[in-house]
This record gives structure tokens, C-alpha cells and sequence, in this order.
């Protein structure tokens, strides 16, 4: 359910990038989904494919959905690694904990291609 409700969000964004722009019809659009957003992809994209049959807005439009690793960068040594631990990450050069994430919490429309 988590999917529908961001699918429906992207939808209502798509709709107003839409209609700032004259257009009345998605052809295509892509969306960066980090591993921390805490979205499956395949959920996302099926979540998808049901809210465009309700919008003709978007029945035709193709998706495309990149998903974005986690990545941290360390504040202690400054290096930089992707990780898949979102829960007790730490640095592989140095063992440090004091990580910052760089990316991973992505979850936006990142480009929309508009028939005009
Ligand atoms: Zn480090």
C-alpha cells in the first residue's frame, strides 16, 4: 500500500508538470528510488501500471524506475563506499560510525518526457 500511496503522489505530480506545460499526455518518465526509501521497485511499478489505467493523463506513458544504492561517505576519513547496511553501517577504511549518507533516499521524479 506504501507503493499506491507514492505512485498516486507521482501521479499528481505528473499532472501538474503536465499542465504547467499545455501538455495532455505522459510518454514517458523516470523515477530515482534509493534503497533507503524503503520502496520495492517491482511494487512501485505495479502500483503504477494501476493508477495509469484510471489517468489518461498517463495510459500510455512508459516508466522507467532507476534504483540509487545507499552510499556514505565517512566524516572521519572522507572516503566514500555503498553500502547495504542502513542499520549499523560503518567505515571500511577506518571503522568509524560517524557516516553520512550521500545517497539512498531518493524517491522523486527525476525526468518527464510530455507529448506537445
Ligand atoms: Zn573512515
Amino acid at each position: 500500500m506504501h507503493e499506491l500511496s507514492i505512485a498516486l503522489a507521482m501521479a499528481d505530480e505528473l499532472a501538474r508538470i503536465a499542465g504547467e506545460n499545455n501538455s495532455g499526455k505522459v510518454l514517458h518518465v523516470t523515477l530515482k528510488i534509493g534503497s533507503l526509501s524503503g520502496i520495492v521497485a517491482d511494487s512501485l511499478r505495479f502500483a503504477f501500471d494501476a493508477v495509469k489505467l484510471e489517468n489518461p493523463l498517463l495510459s500510455s506513458a512508459e516508466v522507467t524506475i532507476e534504483e540509487i544504492p545507499l552510499v556514505y561517505q565517512c566524516g572521519d576519513c572522507r572516503k566514500t563506499f555503498s553500502s547495504d547496511d542502513m542499520y549499523f553501517p560503518t567505515c571500511p577504511q577506518c571503522e568509524s560510525v560517524a557516516l553520512k549518507i550521500v545517497s539512498g533516499e531518493e524517491q522523486h521524479i527525476a525526468n518527464v518526457e510530455l507529448e506537445v
